[in-house]
C-alpha cells in the first residue's frame, strides 16, 4: 500500500490558500494565489480582494 503519497497533495493544497478576487473591469470573480492577480476574463490587473 502506498497511501502515504496520496495525502501529500491535500497537505500542499491546504498550505497554499488561494484568495478570491473580483475584477473591477468586468465584474468577474476568480481565485488566485498570485500576489499580482490578473483577471482571467479580461486580463485586467485592476481587481479587488473579496
Ligand atoms: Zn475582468
Amino acid at each position: 500500500m502506498c497511501s502515504g503519497a496520496g495525502g501529500f497533495d491535500v497537505e500542499l493544497n491546504d498550505r497554499v490558500k488561494s484568495k478570491k478576487y473580483k475584477c473591477r473591469n468586468c465584474g468577474a470573480t476568480f481565485e488566485s494565489v498570485s500576489k499580482r492577480p490578473v483577471c482571467p476574463t479580461c486580463q485586467s490587473e485592476s481587481v479587488d480582494l473579496v
